[in-house]
């Protein structure tokens, strides 16, 4: 009798396996999959994927339920953010201080929408079948474009959502430099706007130095180009030639690239205008689309 039992057994366990998987894989980064979070167990690259095989093991553990119920309580925001920030660095994500000091100077709270686990490192949903993406990968993009976002430079935020980026961008170029985003949903444009108003970023909105717009990120946002640093928060199937244009001899953009299969792809224009492009790791986002095609669920 052992034999059958055991392989029964087997097989329920190769079965919650698969489906966990096909849960996680089929989850953009942009989905939540909080089940994933108790799996993530390697401190290394991080990915903004929710667990394709070894994908998953890449993902840095984040606290999660200290984090969740003491926001939940209503326990103090910032001491909060701050240790999520320093998660992020023991695992290994975050190695510059900058970026330390963006996000802590950005509380991640004030651009979840209410009763969402602000802390957790996890994309969460923003409706309009948008999401913010997880605190490690926020890390991972401001960490790419560090050097191009030194005070006085311009920077562009293509599928700025909650508007968090655009902060910490806005905070890290000051109030010579010029951070940009560019949304095509106009209700996340002007909730971003309110959640900016809230953070420490208020004061640059004020003073013009930053500022979210409603379009279609795909054109980019000419009026202030050429940019030292093009963040794209979405997966376009293929780079679009006007971030490429727009982007500033010497300077970088970060952008998801794909469809199913996505690389986050590191694009560095060189000061003889032509371009070099690397990957940087596998992730998964929502797709660079039309309005239309994402209200209707892509
Ligand atoms: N980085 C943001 C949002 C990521 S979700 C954050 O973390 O808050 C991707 C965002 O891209 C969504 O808000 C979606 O509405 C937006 N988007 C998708 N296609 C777009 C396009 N063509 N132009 C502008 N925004 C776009």
């Amino acid at each position: 009798m052992e034999g059958p039992v055991c392989q029964v057994a087997w097989g329920c366990y190769v079965l919650l396996v698969i489906s966990i998987g096909a849960h996680c894989a089929m989850s953009s980064d942009n989905l939540a999959c909080p089940s994933t979070s108790d799996l993530r167990t390697q401190p290394v690259a991080a990915l903004d994927k929710e667990g394709i095989g070894p994908a998953m093991m890449s993902i840095p553990m984040i606290a999660c339920s200290t984090s969740l119920s003491e926001h939940h309580s209503g326990g103090s925001g910032t001491n909060k953010n701050k240790q999520m920030v320093e998660q992020l660095q023991r695992y290994g994500v975050i190695s510059s201080k900058k970026v330390v000091e963006v996000m802590e100077t950005i509380d991640r709270a004030l651009f979840v929408p209410d009763g969402t686990p602000a802390y957790v490192d996890s994309p969460m949903a923003i409706g309009y079948n948008a999401t913010i993406s997880a605190p490690h990968m926020h890390a991972t993009c401001l960490q790419l474009l560090e050097e191009n976002l030194q005070p006085g430079m311009h920077a562009l935020d293509v599928g700025s959502g909650t508007g968090y980026l655009t902060a910490c961008f806005a905070t890290m170029v000051g109030p010579q430099g010029r951070a940009i985003g560019v949304e095509h949903i106009p209700e996340l444009v002007a909730a971003s706007i309110k959640n900016i108003e809230k953070s420490a970023a208020a004061s640059l909105l004020k003073g013009g130095s930053l500022a979210v717009h409603a379009g279609d990120g795909r054109e980019g946002w000419p009026e202030h180009a050429p940019y030292d640093a093009i963040h794209v928060g979405a997966a376009a199937p293929e780079i679009p030639q006007p971030l490429i244009d727009q982007l500033k001899p010497g300077g970088r953009m970060v952008i998801p690239v794909g469809k199913i299969f996505q690389d986050l792809q590191v694009v560095d224009k060189n000061l003889d205008g032509s371009v070099s492009i690397r990957n940087e790791t596998a992730v998964r986002y929502v797709p660079l689309t039309s309005r239309d095609a994402q209200l209707k669920g892509y």
